[in-house]
């Protein structure tokens, strides 16, 4: 095992120790409905965009019937999350795609290398690599770690890697990415994001990584935890 695999291991130990092993969906989501649940989480939280997905997901329990409704009735439906103007418009595309490809099942990437399903996926308007990375793991149970904004901020204080945007971290963390770890590994770098590795002011004192973090700006001030877990989306779908 290489120095950072065997890095990311220690860091993924001490999480699982601290906020224990993440549980999973059986079975699990159908790709589509990942998809359709990470563009409505974009730019806005958990709960926000789950309200925005049931409110659309009982309203169309099947996708395929979005197609035969204006745009302006999926913004409608989905106002709750945020940003509905923009992410209608994603899905009103992505499901005018899939309608001609006939191939609601995303049937098209299955056999595809992680890579190559990636470029597939953000080929649609308003779908970038995190979010074709949550079909990859979430539904399809690829060892890939998506990287939203605290997993990117966590990553790089820590010092698994050194980059300046979420889409860089993404590349560099999966290239080392151990074999089976990637979803407790991602799921529990959100909780520490979320809950003691803040972006202003991270709880350095409480924090279970603080013997082995790389962070120069560590700050000692104490603070109570709630051991309480915040809502998560895609572990909900
Ligand atoms: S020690 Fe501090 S900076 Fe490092 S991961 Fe923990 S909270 Fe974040």
């Amino acid at each position: 095992m290489t120095e950072k695999k065997k890095f990311i291991s220690e860091v993924n130990k001490l999480l699982i120790k601290q906020f224990g092993v993440p549980e999973r969906q059986k079975p699990l989501p159908k790709p589509l409905d990942t998809l359709i649940a990470t563009i409505l989480s974009q730019n806005t939280n958990d709960n926000n965009s789950y309200r925005a997905y049931i409110n659309l997901k009982s309203k169309f329990p099947k996708w395929e019937e979005v197609q035969k409704v204006n745009r302006i009735t999926i913004e409608k439906l989905i106002r709750s999350g945020g940003l509905a103007k923009q992410k209608s418009h994603a899905i009103k595309n992505l499901i005018s795609e899939l309608y001609k490809r006939n191939d609601f099942k995303l049937d098209f990437i299955l056999n595809l290398d992680n890579k190559s399903a990636i470029n597939e996926l953000t080929r649609f308007d308003g779908i970038g690599v995190k979010t074709a990375s949550c079909v990859l793991l979430f539904s399809l149970d690829r060892n890939i770690c998506p990287v939203d904004t605290h997993v990117h901020r966590t990553a790089n204080r820590i010092g698994i890697v050194n980059k300046k945007t979420p889409d860089k971290t993404f590349y560099a963390l999966n290239k080392t990415m151990p074999e089976g770890m990637a979803h407790s590994f991602h799921t529990n770098l959100i909780r520490l994001g979320r809950d003691i590795c803040k972006p202003t002011k991270p709880y350095c004192s409480i924090c279970p990584l603080i013997k082995i973090c790389k962070y120069p700006d560590k700050n000692s001030f104490l603070v109570l935890y709630s051991k309480k877990k915040s809502f998560m989306l895609l572990d909900n779908v």
